[in-house]
């Protein structure tokens, strides 16, 4: 019956850490045009490493120091890594006041009197004057795949981080095998186009890069006319995008959050688990018929 294939479709999805909540996602699964998926810690580990550290207005140990202060308000996945390289450093962090998020474009802080801003390079371009053979060095960072941020204080650059995420060691094979399945993939990313088409390539999907918050749910309800679309996040700073998909998945089934809002979890945080989801729903609703 169409109850007992569904019930044992689900089961076992949830033998192999794929939890899926409900026969309507079960279904839906199997019938996607399209899989967006996030860049940092979907499509790669979310262990980003710190580097590259360049001074410009300050030493590279200053910039380390006031970074890591900065950064120490915040839980994005590059504040991690920056407070981490300073604790390998052993450079002792000052205290920071009144940290800011600045959604999709960096995060500010006040620190030994002063207020503080680490910013993507196009924001920081667009706040103050970012010098030519500064402009070339960020360039061939972010060639190298690398998220290049930009420290500055009172219009003046004080030095530049680099930071890498390597991609998931079974991404490429995953998404190859999505498309052999017919189905289109993208990476939606707000990180900058440069580092996007890098990571992008080598994984061979498609990019969407420097998106804000607001963009990446534009582009899931555009994608959405042309049919199914399921969006893969970790389900930290993605809960808009995964409800506002046809099929939400968590990479992880580590955040309530994830839980909460995905209509399926991959508990093993492979990649190829996707595609498995997706032959998954195709076999069952093939035994139903
Ligand atoms: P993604 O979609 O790749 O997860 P986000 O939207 O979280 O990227 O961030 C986009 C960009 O904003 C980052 O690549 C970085 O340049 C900047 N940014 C955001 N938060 C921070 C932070 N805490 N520290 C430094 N840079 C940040
Ligand atoms: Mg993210």
């Amino acid at each position: 019956s169409v109850p007992a294939a569904i019930t044992s479709g689900i089961s076992a999805g949830t033998r192999r850490g794929l939890l899926i909540k409900g026969g309507a996602a079960l279904e839906a699964i199997g019938t996607v045009k399209t899989v967006a998926f996030d860049k940092t810690g979907t499509l790669t580990a979310g262990k980003p490493r710190v580097t590259d550290v360049l001074g410009v207005g300050a030493s590279e140990n200053e910039v380390l120091r006031l970074a890591a202060a900065v950064e120490a308000g915040s839980s994005h996945p590059l504040a991690q890594a920056i407070t981490k390289e300073a604790a390998k450093a052993k450079v002792t962090v000052p205290a920071s006041q009144d940290a800011k998020a600045i959604a999709g474009k960096g995060v500010s802080a006040s620190v030994e009197g002063r207020e503080l801003f680490i910013s993507s390079p196009q924001h920081a371009a667009s706040t103050l004057n970012v010098a030519a053979d500064l402009q070339n060095k960020l360039t061939a960072l972010e060639e190298a795949g690398k998220t290049a941020v930009v420290l500055h204080s009172e219009g003046e650059v004080l030095g530049v981080l680099a930071i890498r995420d390597e991609p998931r060691a079974d991404a490429r094979e995953a998404i190859a095998r999505l498309r052999g399945m017919g189905v289109n993939t993208v990476m939606l990313t707000g990180d900058n186009a440069r580092t996007g088409r890098a990571i992008a390539s080598g994984l061979g999907l498609e990019v969407q890069s420097e998106l804000l918050p607001e963009d990446k749910l534009r582009l899931i309800s555009e994608m959405k006319r042309q049919g199914g679309v399921a969006m893969v996040g970790d389900g930290i700073n993605d809960a808009p995008a995964l409800a506002q998909a046809d099929v939400g998945i968590a990479m992880g089934g580590g955040t309530d959050v994830a839980l909460e809002t995905a209509d399926a979890a991959l508990l093993r945080e492979r990649v190829g688990d996707v595609a498995d989801l997706v032959q998954l729903s195709r076999d069952t609703m093939t035994n139903i018929k």
